[in-house]
Parts: C-alpha cells; structure tokens; sequence
C-alpha cells in the first residue's frame, strides 16, 4: 500500500475526484502541451453528469488559459470519471490525452505506464497487517511508524482540519449553487432544542463539526480528502469531539489519524473510495470506519478492538448509493457526514461491548464486500445524479 499522504491530500473542494483530480490532469496536461493556443476538455460519465454542480468546470477554466469545456453525456465510457483533453495550435491538434479520476484526487493516464508509486507498505489487507504485527511485536501506530515519517505532515492535516472546522462554525448564510442550502452549522451547535437524552449535548456537537467541514467543503473552502473530500467532515468531527471530550492531545491525534490511515488506505487499495466507482458506501462509509478506527483507537482498543469497530461501521454503510441532488456535493452529503461521525462514535462503542475476538466477519471481507456491492449498484446511484434523491428531489417541495 502506499504512503498516508496519498490517501490524506489538503486541497479545495468541493469533490476530490471531480475537482482535485481534473485539476491534477489538467495541469499534466498544460506542463506537456505548454505552447498551444487553444485547449479542449471532453467530460464523461459522471464528470459531465454532475460536473457543473461538484465545480469541474470551474476548476478546469481557473487551471487552463482558452479552454472549451464540452459535457458529453451520451457517450459511453469505461471509466465513470473520464476526460479528454486535446491541444490545438493553429487549427491543428498537436495533444491528447485520456485521463480517469479514480478517487481521493488520484489521476490514471491511458496508455501511460503508470509512475509505480512506490509502496510503502507490503502488507495490502487487515489481515496481513495484523499477522506483521504478531510477528515483530508491534501495535498499529508503531507499525506506520516503521514504515514512514509522517508526522508533521500528518501535523499539517490535523491543522487543515481544524481550521475548516473552526471557519465552517463561524459562518452563516447560503452555500453557492441554485440549491440554496442554507449553512447549518452554526445553528446546531447553538440550538436551544433539547431532547431528553442525556448525551444531548455531546450529539449536537459532532453533528455541528461534520456540518461545520463538510459546508467548507461544499463551498470550494480548504479541506483534507479523509478519504475524499465528499466525506471530509466525518473524520474531523469525531476528532474535535474527543479532543474536546477527553483532551486528546496532539500526539494522540497524530496516532489516531495513522490507524484511520490504515483503514482508508485498505479499502483504497483493494475497493475503492470512488463515489462514481462504488456508490457513498466507498466514501462516507470509508470516513465513517476510519473514524470508527479512529475513536477505538482513542478508546484504548487493541487492535481487534480497531478492526471490529472498522468493520462494524462499513458493514453497515453497505449499499449506501450516491445521489447527489443537482450534482451539488450538498444534499445528501452534508448530512450524511453528520450521521456519518455519529455512527462511527456508535460504531466503536459497540465494539467495545462485544467481544472482538468472537467476530464472524473481518474487515477484509468487508472491504471486498462493499467493492462487490458497488460494482453491482446501478449507474443511477454512482455520482450521476439520475437516481435516487437527484431523481425524486422537487424544488417547492418544503419551501
Ligand atoms: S452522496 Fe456521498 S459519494 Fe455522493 S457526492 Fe455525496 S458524499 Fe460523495
């Protein structure tokens, strides 16, 4: 597996396979092809479908002087997340090149040898990692340790997060887009509404930082893709929580975002963290078992403690489809960040209770479930916007 810092990426939102990963082609692209007087970029599949609402044009046109933006939604693809970018210098195409956005930011060019990322890891699944740590006496923190320095770049995401979350909190008003979602934030973390549950409080809280972020997000603010930028609130909403809680400390936090780290880069490796690719189940319901693993972690939780926590909090995001409204990386998604952070709290509490060295199911089998579970959901509910809520969502409906 690779390095965290290619799952933890800091850059602007709202979509990392529709905005961060466009912009990294893009820039590709202008480095090669420097000197051509006019570009022209081809979406497909989702990236035309909800490309204008997750901002790709825009990123695109902020990235490439004279660019023509067409949206081809007809043509079929093989990848969900294709572009197509050509140069032109006077009248004649002198480039082009075929990119996939596969998820977090990440780019694949066709018919280039990929660059072989160097693998940081050896061990690719939850297993092999554990069967490693048996072996050399070694807890999950001190296995990233082994592997690579990572700490103040994890130090820097840590500060990135915070910093969304603490300008998410501050603000009031109207997220862009024709959806007029108002920012939600602010008024849950001061609301007066009380319900009789006891914990009251400590809900309200984490469901306002998952807002807080995930509206950061949503208006192109600067975010960490944990594991994408679509679910960037989960992750530092249970971090801001137990911070606040338990009085974490830095290094504790550092520590904890490794075996989140772990987690994520499992599920990148061998499923995906692509909406487009495998439905929300890929990208909240990573966060949420990253988070999950995170406050095990916090916990004191051994390292089944981790794994079931992980595991309970993606088996249960299972299916979960991805249908944005409008394209906008706003309804569903905000709140489900929310419910998100609150079910990978519940998560690793139940795992707790039970007894991890009982569980039926690892997370490995989780892991290829959720990949065999997205392959299998329809086109409509992967990041096209022609199914689900996109479909039956009207206007008026509440105004
Ligand atoms: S529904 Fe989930 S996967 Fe789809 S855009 Fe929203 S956060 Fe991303």
């Amino acid at each position: 597996m690779y390095s965290l810092k290619e799952l933890y990426k800091i850059g602007n939102g709202p979509s990392s396979s529709h905005t961060m990963g466009p912009k990294k082609a893009a820039l590709y692209f202008l480095d090669k092809y420097p000197d051509c007087d006019k570009y022209i970029v081809y979406l497909y599949g989702s990236l035309a479908l909800t490309g204008k609402g997750h901002l790709t044009d825009y990123i695109i046109s902020k990235t490439i002087p004279n660019v023509e933006i067409i949206f081809d939604y007809k043509t079929e693809v093989k990848h969900p997340n294709t572009l197509i970018i050509e140069g032109y210098k006077n009248g004649l195409i002198i480039g082009k090149n075929t990119f996939y956005s596969i998820g977090g930011g990440n780019i694949k060019i066709e018919g280039k040898q990929e660059k072989i990322k160097k693998e940081i890891y050896k061990e690719n699944s939850f297993y092999q990692i554990k069967e490693y740590l048996k072996l050399h006496n070694l807890n999950l923190v001190e296995y990233v340790n082994a592997h690579e320095s990572i700490d103040s770049y994890l130090n820097n995401v840590l500060e990135v997060m915070q910093k969304a979350l603490k300008e998410g909190l501050s603000k009031s008003g109207i997220l862009p887009g024709k959806l007029k979602v108002k920012r939600k934030s602010k008024d849950i973390y001061f609301s007066n509404a009380i319900t009789k549950l006891p914990y009251d409080k400590d809900l309200r809280k984490i469901m306002a930082y998952a807002y807080a972020v995930s509206e950061e997000n949503a208006s192109g603010g600067e975010v960490v893709t944990s594991p994408t930028c679509g679910a960037c609130g989960v992750l530092p909403a249970v971090i801001m929580y137990f911070k606040e809680k338990y009085n974490t400390s830095i290094k504790e936090e550092i520590d904890g975002l490794k075996v989140a780290g772990i987690i994520g880069n499992i599920v990148s490796y061998n499923a995906s963290i692509s909406g487009a690719y495998a439905g929300c189940q890929a990208e909240v319901g990573t966060a949420t078992s990253m988070a999950a693993s995170y406050a095990a972690y916090i916990l004191k939780g051994d390292i089944l403690a981790i794994e079931r926590a992980a595991e309970i909090a993606l088996e249960h995001n299972l299916g979960l489809t991805c249908d944005p409204v409008e394209g906008y990386v706003q309804i569903p998604c905000i709140e489900r960040n929310a419910m998100g952070a609150l079910r990978a709290i519940d998560a690793a509490i139940l795992a707790t209770y039970l007894n991890a060295k009982e569980a039926k199911i690892s997370f490995d089998t989780v892991v290829s479930t959720m990949l065999e579970t997205g392959i299998s959901l329809p086109r409509s509910l992967k990041e096209t916007s022609e199914g689900g809520l996109a479909k039956n969502y009207k206007e008026d409906e509440n105004a």
